[in-house]
Parts: C-alpha cells; structure tokens; sequence
C-alpha cells in the first residue's frame, strides 16, 4: 500500500475524552474514530490489525476441529423468553438493545448467542452420534453497557469470536474445555500478549469450569488475586482465601450499650474498644426478582470482612424459584428514596442487629414481607460479639448465636477475598494483586440452556436428555486494544509483528530524489513478492514528519532510502528499540523475512 493514497490522518493531540494510553494512541495514529458513545469506526489500519487477529483465532480454533458459520444478529424474543433472559437483558440495568419490527414483534440486537445457537442445535440434533460438534463465529455483538469506555475496550458495539459445544456428557464437555483452553493460549501467545489464566465466576450455575484470560495492564478493569507460586490466579469476583483469625472477643455478659455517632464499624469498635472481627456486622442490600417481587437481604458478616456482590448475587439467583421468579434483575443498597417505597418506619441505619423485626417492612404484594437473612461463614464461628441494637447509638455487646439471635439457616461463603488474605492452598503465603484485561472466556454451561428450551438427544441406551453445552467467548476488537496497552512508549504504538498492520514500512525521505523513489519501488516491490506485508511511504511530507508517523502507527521495521544510500546501504530501524542497522539492498529484503519470521515465532 501507497501511503499517498490512503486516507490516513494522524492527530498532534491527544483526544479530549481518551483516558489510556492505547485509547489515545489508537486515535491519534488514525486507526479508529469515534461515531458516539461506545461506538468507533475500525478505519484501515486497524481492520488490518482485527483481520489478522481473526486469521490467528481462525487458525488455532479450525485446528480443534471447531467449524466457523456465522449467525443472525437480530434474534426474536421468543427465544431469550425460552431461556429466561429476556427480562434480565431488556429491563433494569440490561444490556440488550430490543426493538420492535413492522408486524410488532420483539426483537434483540445479540449481545450473545447461547439461545440462538440452542435453537438451532433442538432442531438439528437428535442423536449422540452427531456429538461433539464445536460452532464459532466471528461478528459484531451489541451491548448497551451502563459505563461504555476506553475506546474498543468497552464499546456498545464489537468484535467477538464466540463458540458453542455441544455434547453427550460432561466428561466430553471437559475434553473440548480443555482444547478451547489450549487454543486461546496459542492465540494470545501468538498476538504477542503478556496474559494470565484466572479462575472466573460462573454465575449461579456454579460447577468450577469457568476461565478468564487476562492480558496484564495497570488500565484492566479486572483485578486479580494470583500466589506468586503460580499455583492459584483468581479474578477477585470468583476469589477464595483463608480469612484472618478472629482476635479474643473482651465481651463476656450480654449487654446493650450506649454508643452514639458510631454508624461504621471503625467508629463503633474505637468506642467500644473492640476489635472489627469481634462485630458481626449486618449490611442490608435490595434484590429485585425478574417475577417482579423486591426482596430485602440482610447479610450478616465479621465487620473486618467485606461482602463479595457478585458472590452474593449467585446465591440469591439460587433462591429465585421462591419468589416465582428464575433471576435476579438487580441488587443494590438501598437508597433513602428506595427505602421509602418499603419501609413501615425509619430503619436504625447503622445499628441493625441480625434479628432486626420484620414489622419495618411494610405490607406490599410486590415486596416480600420477611427479610431474606443470610450469615457468612466467617460470622457464624463469632462469640461474645458485638453488634447493631435496632435502636440508632445503641450496639449490644457479648452476643452469642442461639442465645441473643438466631443464627440464619442459610449460612453461605459471600464473603471477599482480599490481597494479603493467606491463600488456602498455603496458609503461610500471601495473595497478590494485579490488574487484568478480560479478553478471553472459557466456560462450562452444563444444561443450563438445552433444558430450558428443549434442546435434547438420543444416547447411546436410547434415553432422551439435555444436550451438555460449553461457550468460548474472545474479546477481538478488546484484544486488538489490549495488545497497544500492553506495547507502547513515548513516540506511540509499537504492535507485536504477528498483528501488526504492515510489518514494514519504507519512507523515503526525499520524493523528489529520483534515486531514493527508484530503490524503495524496488524494495517495495521486493516486500510484496516475498509476502511482506508493507506500507510505503511516498508522501511529499517532510522527513521528520514521516519519521514521527511511522513511530506513531508502530509498524515493526522501517527502512529508509536516506544518506546511507550513497554506499548502496539502507537504513533499517526496529520499532521496539529503536536499532539501526545499514544493510547493503540486496541483503535488506532477506534479512526482514527472516526478522519477522523469528517475531512470529518467539510470541
Ligand atoms: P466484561 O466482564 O468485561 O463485561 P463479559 O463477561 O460481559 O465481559 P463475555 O460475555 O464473556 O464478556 O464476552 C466474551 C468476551 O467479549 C469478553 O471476554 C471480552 O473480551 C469481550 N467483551 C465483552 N464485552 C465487551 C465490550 N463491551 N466491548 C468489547 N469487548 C467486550
Ligand atoms: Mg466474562
């Protein structure tokens, strides 16, 4: 490609609502543009650089024997009502776009494919001897997200690859898990990404087959609890840890006790000299049913332990059917105004105890009329401890379960795993922190869709069952993003070779020099027969101009028709660390293929 015949405009200034690097550097160095909020124009540079990611995911994923086909972006509501998706994805905080059609039906833009895709295996397959099969594809997804940001990291339109197996039973849904597993990390190794395999919340569907590949950048939205032994990696969602011992309760008798302005826990344990994992502390949270029933949740945890939502909210999905209800819509604290909508009087905010009465809920058909009362674990194993009175500045002191409170029936682990908590495979190590990039998911889905929509088989004995279902999902435009988080430095973008747009550029200081035009036409045409990717740079611009580009867009190597020519040399620089090396023409085209070759190989 002629750069003086692309359209290609690089900016001086970063882009005023760009807040990470890569998301600056992509605008500036001209790959994307924006069109509105969370949604970006992939210009050609960049289609070059997804092109080639896809061509990788292509490869590695073709090589497991999974097939490509490509499936309908708008998908009729039927579906997700089958699947019991349709409310959680269109109301409250939902992330599907739905609309309407001429003849009034429902339709949503696929945020995801896991009904589509079920649909079509119900109708197609009917007997073990079709199974396994893997499906991907590679296509925009639609996602209205709350907080769209950083450019392709989070964009309300993207690129994903997603893949969906199929089986006769969990033992061939883990041999096909663990071949997704060891494509991605070709894949990511093959982009040239810095990245990590991290356990990853399933949702309420539990089971432990469920992975997140993280590319390591301080800008990941992501954090992980990794030992540095490399035996445990977690994100912080789905993390487990050994709490800390309880200190000695100084509590003996059971007492009520004055304790005014203390509403934390730090101002309640200095007044009352205690220490926070002698208080169980009792946090009151907002769930609403997709059945259309509000819930309120008090969870009583040790006031130094925080409580881990998204932990919270699987447990609460669990409990769904007892609302008539098969999801959670949302959970939240509740706010001021919330509280009005329920409470039969002004809660003692700060001072709740565990056995707070169920009369300050008012009576209400949408509002279940007893508080849904959780305990952590690492509350249940409390003595003597201190907690709220139900009287704001009050707290009891020297409570015990059984004698002063019920000890709740649901006892569930909800609570969060911190860095420095001691790892349970080794009680005398330490969890560390890091920031992660998700562009990657593997995950077991067992017979969570096929069952409710019907998607059955034939085994082998003749008996009809649930097809057994995995999902693979990749970030692709995230990825293209991640990989520049990952790889820049003050002059701009340096892209990995495998992924890079052009592995070579040629300026020419001087188009007016005959010389200099004729020997980069020649290297340039070189390049193309021996299948080098290359861009030449044939503007009438200045040298320093064209010099600042090209560091700016980030292509791995540049030669230069420039002074060196004079001893039938040209200049070739590498991006990453900036070497020079003079080689004699004849020589320059070789030792390129033989540099990108190497690249490609050591990533
Ligand atoms: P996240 O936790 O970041 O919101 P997710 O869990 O919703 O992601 P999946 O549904 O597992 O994501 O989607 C598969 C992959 O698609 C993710 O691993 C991620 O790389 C990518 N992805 C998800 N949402 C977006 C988005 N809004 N913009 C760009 N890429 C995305
Ligand atoms: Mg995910």
């Amino acid at each position: 490609m002629r750069l003086s015949q692309m359209l290609f405009v690089t900016l001086r200034d970063d882009p005023a609502d760009a807040e990470i690097p890569s998301h600056k550097l992509l605008v500036r160095a001209g790959f994307i543009r924006r069109l509105g909020s969370g949604l970006y124009a992939y210009l050609p540079l960049m289609w070059r650089v997804l092109e080639k990611v896809k061509r990788i995911v292509q490869e590695e994923m073709n090589r497991t024997g999974a097939q490509e086909c490509l499936l309908p972006q708008l998908q009729p509501s039927e579906l997700w009502k089958m699947s019991g998706r349709w409310d959680t994805y269109t109301e409250s905080e939902g992330i599907m776009f739905a609309l309407r059609d001429r003849l009034e039906r429902e339709l949503g833009l696929g945020p995801t494919h896991e009904e589509v895709i079920t649909a079509i295996a119900k109708e197609m397959i009917r007997s073990y001897r079709q199974l396994p099969v893997n499906l991907y594809q590679i296509q925009t997804k639609f996602r209205d997200e709350i907080r769209p940001r950083f450019g392709l990291m989070r964009g309300r339109e993207f690129i994903m690859k997603d893949a969906y197996s199929f089986h006769c039973d969990e033992a061939s849904l883990k041999s096909t898990y663990e071949a997704m597993d060891q494509a991605y990390r070709n894949i990511f190794s093959r982009c040239g990404l810095d990245f990590r395999a991290v356990d990853a919340d399933s949702g309420a569907i539990g089971g432990s087959g469920s992975q997140e590949f993280m590319v390591l950048a301080d800008a990941g939205e992501d954090e992980i609890l990794y030992t540095e032994d490399g035996l445990y990696s977690a994100n912080i969602e789905k993390a487990v840890s050994l709490p800390t011992d309880a200190k000695p309760s100084r509590f003996s008798t059971y007492k009520k006790e004055p304790t005014p302005d203390t509403a934390t826990i730090a101002k309640m344990c200095q007044c009352l000299g205690c220490d926070a994992s002698n208080v169980v502390k009792n946090v009151l949270y907002q769930a609403v049913y997709n059945g259309g029933k509000t819930v309120l949740v008090l969870v009583s945890i040790r006031g130094d332990q925080e409580v881990n939502e998204v932990k919270l909210t699987n447990e609460l999905t669990k409990l769904a059917s007892h609302y008539e209800s098969t999801n959670i819509l949302s959970l939240t604290v509740p706010d001021e105004k919330e509280q009005q909508k329920w409470a039969a009087k002004s809660l003692p905010l700060g001072y709740i105890s565990p056995g707070i009465s169920d009369d300050y809920i008012a009576k209400n058909a949408s509002v279940a009329d007893k508080f849904l009362r959780l305990v952590d674990q690492t509350a249940v194993d409390l003595t003597n401890f201190a907690t709220g009175a139900d009287e704001v500045d009050y707290h009891v002191t020297g409570a015990n379960w059984g004698n002063d409170f019920s000890l709740p029936k649901l006892v569930v682990d909800v609570r969060k795993a911190l860095v420095g908590d001691r790892p349970v495979h080794d009680p005398n190590g330490e969890l560390k922190t890091a920031r992660g990039i998700e562009v990657g998911h593997i995950f077991q889905l067992g017979t969570k869709y096929s069952q409710a929509m019907g998607a059955t088989f034939t085994n082998e004995q003749g008996e009809e069952k649930p097809l057994v279902m995995g999902c693979y999902g990749i970030g692709v435009s995230r990825l293209a993003q991640a990989a520049v988080e990952q790889s820049y430095d003050k002059d701009g973008i340096i892209w990995p070779t495998a992924i890079a747009p052009y592995e070579v550029v040629i300026v020419v200081p001087n188009v007016g020099d005959g010389e200099q035009m004729q020997v980069a036409e020649q290297i340039y045409a070189e390049c193309q027969a021996a299948g080098v990717d290359v861009l030449l740079d044939d503007r009438n611009e200045r040298a320093g101009v064209k010099f600042k580009d090209s560091e700016l867009i980030g292509i791995p190597y540049r030669v230069v028709t420039g002074k060196s020519l004079k001893q039938g040399q040209l200049e070739v620089v590498k991006r990453a660390d900036k070497s020079v090396q003079n080689l004699a023409i004849a020589t320059v085209v070789p030792t390129l293929v033989t540099s990108i070759k190497a690249d490609k190989k050591a990533s």
